[in-house]
């Protein structure tokens, strides 16, 4: 689905590198034509080295908005005029807004994220959250979680990655946060008093769909469980987690809201975001 172009048309889109297949083109462009906004997306595949280039031509071209993916959430930072306070302390931005030549980077992955939690009546803050993966997405959940008041244990492969984090949470917020190697007695110690439990990690993702980075058997009822994979949508985590008598969130509601909160920036209005979503499943084939 594509908006009408007129001469009137804001533009937006996406750079990183790659960008092929990306699903936020449908999103928006469904987004924009329901609302009856004279707006469009697109994407670009832009080289590490191309970036400030980029930034220089969406302020030359008056560009209204970016959504920034990898690698250049954070290289892209210095090239802005100005950053959201969250983004600053993530230290990565995936959002610009441009009002009138003033560049303005923020972070929707972290407050995509905490959106489907919100909506589903859970509030981080005094819960115990075990946070599996210490990645790039890893580090605005944990973020945003540590600035809601969550109790943050994260377990990773290398547990020196989660330390580092960990480290940086606590310089940041001046909450302890715990870090531990990713093993199967560490979780099991973990969830025994756990809440929530995100998995940030790509175990499970297509095409390794039968794989899990928790055991079924740790997985109880009341437990929380948020898988930010979203290929498939319902993995094997979820699956099992359900069957467990667990509450579930998908990753497609995350990437949904990342997508909505930036829509929000550059339009004002209001996300049509069951819609965006269905673009989204058309796209991954669940629909
Ligand atoms: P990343 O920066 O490469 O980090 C990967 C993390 O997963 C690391 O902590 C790594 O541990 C861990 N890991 C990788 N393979 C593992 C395995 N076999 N067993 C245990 N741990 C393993 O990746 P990322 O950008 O954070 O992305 C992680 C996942 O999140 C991907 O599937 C991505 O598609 C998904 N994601 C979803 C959304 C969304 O909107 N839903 C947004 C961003 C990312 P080590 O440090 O030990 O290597």
């Amino acid at each position: 689905m594509t908006t009408n172009i007129s001469g009137k048309t804001r533009v937006c889109g996406l750079i990183g590198d790659p960008v092929e297949h990306t699903m936020s083109p449908a999103m928006h462009n469904a987004a924009f034509a329901k609302l009856g906004l004279d707006y469009v997306y697109v994407s670009f595949r832009v080289k590490g080295t191309e970036l400030d280039k980029a930034i220089a031509g969406m302020r030359a071209l008056n560009m209204r908005g970016l959504n920034v993916t990898i690698p250049h959430k954070v290289a892209v930072m210095k090239l802005l005029n100005r950053l959201d306070p969250l983004a600053e302390k993530i230290g990565a931005a995936n959002t610009i807004v441009n009002d009138d030549g003033v560049l303005t980077g923020y972070n929707t992955d972290a407050t995509g994220f905490l959106q489907p939690l919100l909506e589903s009546g859970i509030e981080p803050k005094g819960n115990n959250v075990a946070l599996v993966g210490a990645g790039g997405a890893s580090r605005g959940i944990s973020f945003i979680l540590a600035e809601r008041g969550a109790n943050l244990i994260i377990l990773n492969r290398q547990q020196d990655r989660a330390k580092d984090l960990a480290d940086r949470i606590s310089q940041t917020f001046g909450s302890s946060v715990a870090a531990l190697e990713l093993s199967p007695g560490n979780l099991a110690k973990t969830l025994a008093k756990t809440e929530i439990l995100v998995n940030a990690t790509p175990v499970g993702m297509s095409p390794k769909s039968d794989e899990t980075p928790v055991p079924a058997e740790l997985l109880k009822p009341g437990l929380v469980v948020y898988d930010i994979v979203y290929n498939p949508v319902k993995t094997r985590l979820l699956r099992e987690a359900e069957a467990a008598g667990c509450k579930t969130i998908s990753g497609l509601d995350m990437l949904v809201w990342q997508g909505a909160l930036a829509f929000e920036k550059w339009t004002g209005q209001k996300a049509p975001v069951e819609l965006m979503k269905a673009e989204a499943l058309k796209l991954l084939g669940d629909s």
